[in-house]
């Protein structure tokens, strides 16, 4: 092919500060061993057979739009979760959502106030929009500092995320410290409780955010499909939030977005939740065998309430990363700081035991 001109189209300058979305890797074929995707946080279970009939039946009208209003499953949402219709808006995964969640309340230069480290894709959509992101460094126990993020917050500050269990370091945020918290902030910036991991949750201190929402009228809560349900691939996610909330980020959501297959889908696995609950409940018995593991081979591992676990490996964390590719297992480093691994089958935790305890036993 000749050589193409540079383009002197001008695009904006936001765009040079919005880092590069990192997805978990494949994972790699090795010889002779079943190499797995632990980098994700994916479901490591298939559809159910009744979600895929749903989504069978519903491809024969791809020739379609969808309902743009998504009506069925704001619907079933609704009376799922016991809130007015009027008080949801979907979007084509809750990352999607979330985009919304900045265009409704963001001008340029206003700020975002969140964890760090945490949800690779925060940073990326402020700088996206044009605002800016100001992280609070998580305590050290991974946790998120709650009165570090109160004094975080300026005449600028638009919206808070509170990501819990916050992904990648595994704890979830209290009840009580989250009402503390919610005291001090300004009624005019939105509180954003990103819960894309709930249903993992075991600890009895976890908030009730719809509880808490409906008693607060700046707090929106972000649920998706994509990890106990299990339907990453087909991109659907939801925010629960005050009516004036709702209408604006369903005016921000790409028209039809949400695709029949993926609201068929997602009422099936509503419909089937019973059936998908005893997949959580294997994932989180895996996850609490994941970490006993851990923790009697010596590792300082925090709580994990969600389907990862994370090993604060500072600048270990891509040898390690390598260590483990090398054994079939793809997890995932964030550079500097550790790595995160999701937990799958039973299989693939038997082996990243095997890999941390020689990692271990080689230092
Ligand atoms: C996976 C994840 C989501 C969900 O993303 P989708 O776009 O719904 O697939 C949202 N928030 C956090 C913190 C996540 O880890």
């Amino acid at each position: 092919m000749s050589q193409q001109p540079t383009s002197p189209v001008r695009l904006r300058s936001t765009l040079g500060g919005v880092p590069a979305y990192v997805p978990g890797k494949p994972a790699a074929p090795l010889e002779g061993v079943t190499a797995y995707k632990i980098s994700s946080n994916e479901n490591p279970y298939p559809p159910l057979p009744s979600v895929l009939d749903a989504v069978t039946e519903a491809a024969a009208s791809m020739n379609r739009y969808p309902d743009m209003g998504v009506t069925e499953l704001t619907a079933a949402l609704s009376e799922r979760l016991g809130v007015p219709a009027t008080h949801l808006a979907t979007g084509t995964g809750s990352v999607a959502v979330l985009a919304q969640l900045i265009a409704i309340t963001c001008d340029p230069g206003d700020e975002v106030v969140y964890a760090w480290r945490s949800f690779e894709a925060y940073p990326i959509v402020v700088a996206l929009a044009g605002a800016t992101s100001v992280q609070v460094p998580l305590d050290a126990d991974a946790r998120h500092d709650l009165d570090a993020m109160a004094a975080a917050i300026t005449d600028r500050t638009r919206l808070v995320l509170v990501c819990t269990p916050n992904n990648p370091t595994g704890p979830a945020v209290r009840e009580d410290e989250l009402r503390a918290f919610l005291a001090k902030v300004p009624q005019d910036v939105l509180v954003v409780v990103d819960e894309a991991y709930l249903e993992f949750t075991t600890e009895e201190t976890v908030p009730d955010a719809l509880a808490i929402y409906r008693q607060h009228p700046n707090v929106a809560v972000l649920r998706t499909f994509s990890k106990a349900y299990g339907l990453a691939g087909l991109r659907v996610g939801y925010a629960v939030a005050h009516e004036e909330v709702a209408t604006a980020l369903r005016k921000a959501a790409t028209p039809f977005g949400v695709t029949d297959l993926a609201q068929r889908a997602a009422i099936a696995s509503l419909d089937a939740y019973d059936e998908l609950e005893v997949r959580v409940k294997e994932l989180v018995a895996e996850r609490e065998r994941l970490v006993a593991g851990l923790r009697e081979q010596g590792w300082e591992v925090p709580d994990a309430q969600g389907n990862f676990v994370w090993l604060p490996l500072g600048d270990e964390a891509v040898p390690f990363g390598q260590a483990c590719q090398a054994r079939g297992l793809t997890v995932r480093p964030f550079a500097g700081d550790g790595v995160r691994v999701t937990v799958a089958e039973p299989e693939a935790t038997d082996r990243l035991l095997e890999v941390t305890q020689e990692w271990r036993s080689s230092r």
